[in-house]
């Protein structure tokens, strides 16, 4: 895949409000948030979207969801949170590099738009 912004962030080229890092991932601040916490996490490994990730990335996608527990606890979100994956043109997605989503601090409607 080529190269994108959570590529840069990754290699520290462009500055982020990383809250939790470890060898497979990063979780960080979204730059736009649309809930009062909004953070993203990625795998450092370049997936450009979940529908091109593999059996191989079965326990790095564990990895990532585990991550994302982790991160809405150290944020405090004891009232619930949702976790997005945006695949593709359809699902809205505009960063090819995979990421989750975790919202909260908010109550959140469903469907989404
Ligand atoms: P997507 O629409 O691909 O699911 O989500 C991409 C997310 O990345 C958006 O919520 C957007 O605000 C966030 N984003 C885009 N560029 C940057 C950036 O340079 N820094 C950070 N922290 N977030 C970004």
């Amino acid at each position: 895949m080529s190269d994108t912004i959570f590529g840069k962030i990754i290699r520290r080229e462009i500055p982020a409000d990383i809250v939790y890092e470890d060898d497979l991932a990063l979780a960080f601040k979204d730059i736009t948030p649309v809930a009062p916490t909004h953070i993203l996490v990625i795998p450092k490994k370049p997936i450009s979207k979940l529908e091109d990730s593999t059996p191989e990335d079965q326990a790095l996608l564990g990895h990532l969801l585990l991550t994302a527990k982790k991160v809405a606890a150290e944020a405090g979100l004891t009232n619930g949170y949702r976790v997005v994956i945006n695949n593709g043109k359809h699902g809205g997605q505009t960063v090819y590099h995979l990421h989750l989503h975790v919202l909260g601090d908010r109550p959140l409607k469903w469907p989404p738009g």
